[in-house]
């Protein structure tokens, strides 16, 4: 099998699963417990919290675990409504934003939120200007994601963050496929809100984290004990919290290595699928992206059909975000970048990571052109 999906989830590494799996059995105590079993766990969520802070430039007081990038998302949004529940309430956010972010905002404005969502470049960019223009004096929240996860352009997140925070407008960004992949440093850039995920850089599923600038209240997600600051309580998933923590520090301890291998086999990926396909398009090719994302258009031809193709011959790719699979509707993303729809449901998505080596980036580029032409041929 060649698994070339890693935007949807990757396999967890095995440091990280060494890591967590002593949690899982031996290691079963309760962190709250008083005993020596309870406090082994509760040191195992203090190292890991530690390394999170360490890996994004926060406190460990500044990050909550959660159960991944989608609750982190909605907690910010509903906190938000929440906080100025007696006030107009203006949020600004991206069209490409993944449906956590999107339908958070569509379900505020169901109660009175004025949510503004800004247009992208035919790369995938935000413009720093539309973010200005958008401001209003009811401005509360500004949502942008650091890196897109269908194309993988990465948005001027330093120069967001210094024009919000010289207006003291809160910046939340959901960095889901940034986290571990390329650097950030929450401070530098001046973000008060960042999601991340721990599948998405080779942690465990089920696990994420919000960081939340000092000082910046939240209301609690979940109501019971004093874990996590009393903000969301529960007895915490000991195993996934190390496993997240394992991972992304050896992801950032890797990050340069990695992203030259990976931009490396995308730079192949592109050059021979253009040499075997030239009428493909590549989504987002003037933008800076993320290293291992390649989104292709391959005129007049399903992507969806492509997918299948490649499936059987045991390779993994996605036509668009795993959240729109298995619905008719092309990805809200490409239409945003101006893409027809015919154009969008004929675009598949390669996502590389750790584990993908040369060899199978030329298995699938021969699969791509193989399924086109067979495609074609059948017509
Ligand atoms: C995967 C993803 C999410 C959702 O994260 P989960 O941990 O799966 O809930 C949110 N935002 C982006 C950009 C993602 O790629």
């Amino acid at each position: 099998m060649i698994y070339a999906d890693n935007a949807a989830t990757t396999r967890i590494s095995d440091l990280a699963f060494e890591n967590m799996l002593p949690f899982l059995r031996d290691q079963y105590g309760n962190a709250s417990s008083q005993y020596s079993l309870g406090t082994k766990a509760k040191r195992a969520i203090v190292r890991s919290r530690r390394q999170v802070a360490v890996a994004i430039g926060a406190e460990p007081s500044e990050i909550t675990f959660t159960s991944g990038g989608s609750e982190a998302n909605s907690w910010v949004f509903r906190s938000i409504a929440e906080a100025y529940c007696s006030e107009a309430v203006h949020i600004i956010t991206s069209s490409i934003e993944h449906h956590s972010v999107l339908n958070a905002c569509h379900a505020l404005e169901q109660c009175g939120v004025e949510v503004t969502y800004l247009p992208v470049d035919s790369n995938g960019c935000i413009s720093v200007n539309d973010v200005k223009s958008a401001i209003k004096p009811t401005t509360k929240l500004v949502s942008i994601m650091f890196a897109n996860n269908e194309v993988g352009t990465i948005q001027p997140i330093e120069e967001i963050g210094k024009l919000l925070n010289e207006r003291g407008i809160l910046f939340h960004t959901d960095a889901v496929q940034a986290a571990g992949h390329i650097p950030i440093d929450v401070h530098d850039l001046q973000i008060d809100f960042l999601s991340a995920s721990a599948h998405k850089f080779n942690g465990a599923k089920g696990t994420g984290i919000l960081y939340k600038r000092s000082g910046l209240k939240l209301p609690p997600l979940v109501f019971g004990g004093e874990q996590e600051q009393g903000l969301r309580a529960g007895t915490e998933n000991v195993a996934g919290i190390v496993a997240l923590g394992c991972a992304l520090e050896e992801s950032v301890a890797d990050i340069t290595e990695m992203r030259e291998k990976l931009s490396d086999l995308v730079k192949i990926t592109i050059k021979r699928l253009k040499e075997v396909i030239p009428e493909i398009c590549i989504n987002g090719e003037g933008a800076m992206r993320l290293p291992g994302i390649v989104n292709i258009t391959v005129p007049y031809v399903s992507g969806e059909a492509v997918m299948h193709l490649l499936d059987m011959k045991g390779i993994c790719v996605s036509t668009s975000s795993a959240c729109n699979s298995g619905k008719d509707t092309p990805s809200h993303v490409l239409l945003a970048l101006g893409l027809t729809e015919q154009q969008a449901k004929s675009s598949i998505r390669i996502s590389y990571g750790r584990y993908n080596t040369a060899e199978e980036a030329e298995k699938i580029v021969a699969a791509v052109s193989s399924a086109y032409s067979k495609i074609v041929a059948n017509r």
